[in-house]
């Protein structure tokens, strides 16, 4: 390259506006159908544990303490999540949803990534281990 042309580009840079972003002073939207956090609404889970199931990474775990109740807990494993929304695809009663704007996971303390939704109760049961999770009734055979 000519070193005046070399002299052109960099003095033509210092007047152009930035091409980077200010991030994270400056934070644009996120693209509406961008797959965020996975955050579960409890009112119409039925405890079937289907999105766990279906869940190829193992990262969805729901923790039935008493079915006739409706006393579900959802542990959610961010960090094994690979936001492929199969679990909400799977949920026949719309309970799941990925929030799009919920993007930054990213953490130095590795607790921040396992996540209880639920009753505050119920969640600090499990977590001292007072409360055991419900046992699946047997089959007929
Ligand atoms: S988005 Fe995919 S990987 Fe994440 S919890 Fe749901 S099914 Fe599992
Ligand atoms: S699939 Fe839906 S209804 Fe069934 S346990 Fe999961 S969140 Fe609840």
């Amino acid at each position: 390259m000519k070193l005046t042309t070399m002299w052109k580009d960099a003095l033509g840079s210092l007047i152009k506006p930035a091409a980077t972003q200010r991030y994270p002073f400056v934070r644009r939207e996120a693209p509406e159908h961008l797959r965020g956090q996975l955050h579960w609404d409890p009112s119409a889970c039925t405890g079937c544990g289907l999105c766990s199931k279906d869940c190829p990474a193992d990262a969805l775990e729901v923790i039935v303490l008493d079915k006739k109740a409706k006393r579900f807990v959802m542990h959610y494993h961010v960090d094994r999540c690979t936001f492929c929304a199969q679990c909400v695809a799977s949920c026949r009663q719309g309970c799941l949803d990925m929030e799009s704007d919920e993007w930054e996971l990213a953490a130095l303390d590795p607790r921040t990534f396992d996540i209880y939704y639920g009753n505050e109760a119920d969640i600090a049961s499990i977590l001292d281990g007072s409360t055991e999770e419900e046992a699946e009734p047997a089959a007929a055979g």
